[in-house]
């Protein structure tokens, strides 16, 4: 007999956010083997960056194909349930980083936007690399004191000047001399990433890395390639 929670035909998450249904595509949900993000006509659409790592901005992915439309769906589609999954797998990029982190955080999003959506995406990722790391991961280190405009829709000094004072370190005690990794989901011109890093610094955290599961910033893109 099905139980109620894979009666819903998708992936669901148990009470501890694990993975109890069968494995299907990240970004079509197509059945695929176990342990794996996608099925091999999405997978390549997927372009891994020529990042070095540790860096201070490690990004796995440039934006684009199965790697946006698994975002997409994590983010606006409904499905949490994607957010461990991509989080496994940018874990195994963070192997580098073994011994010099101490804390792993994430950009938080607004109260009102983590309500609407019910989860946070990025905290999700984080919470894979600080296990597999085996560090702490501080989820509420970091707030968004702002309910910013969305960054999307301005152009790259406008998203600066929007994040200016946006996040506060919540737990101090969590971050002073500690090094720590900040994670996100996309990077697009670094305006969030560079909001965060300069509440951490001045907290007092001893060296702030940064790392993202996949980066749409095309001039970035180029210098690296
Ligand atoms: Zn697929």
């Amino acid at each position: 007999m099905q139980t109620p929670l894979l009666a819903f035909g998708r992936v669901a998450l148990d009470a501890a956010g694990e993975l109890v249904a069968p494995n299907r595509c990240a970004a079509c949900d197509s059945r695929i083997r176990r342990r794996t993000l996608f099925c091999a006509s999405c997978a390549v659409s997927v372009i891994e960056r020529r990042t070095r790592y540790p860096s201070r901005e490690c990004a796995v992915f440039a934006y684009g194909g199965a790697i946006a439309t698994a975002i997409a769906r994590c983010k606006y589609g409904g499905r949490p349930d994607l957010a461990p999954r991509l989080g496994e797998m940018m874990a195994t990029f963070a192997d580098s980083f073994d011994g010099q982190v101490d804390v792993v955080v994430s950009v938080p999003l607004h109260p009102r936007r983590l309500a609407d959506r019910g989860f946070d995406q990025a905290a999700l990722l984080a919470r894979q690399i600080a296990r597999r790391l085996v560090v702490p991961w501080a989820p509420r280190a970091l707030a968004r004191v702002h309910d910013t405009p969305k960054q999307a829709s301005l152009d790259k000094a406008a998203r600066a000047t929007n994040l200016k004072g946006a996040f506060v370190v919540r737990t101090p005690e969590a971050i002073q001399g500690r090094r720590v990794l900040l994670v996100d989901d996309v990077r697009t011109t670094g305006a969030t990433l560079s909001g965060c890093v300069t509440a951490l610094r001045t907290t007092g955290a001893e060296h702030v890395w940064t790392m993202v599961l996949a980066n749409r910033d095309r001039e970035e893109d180029e210098r690296t390639w």
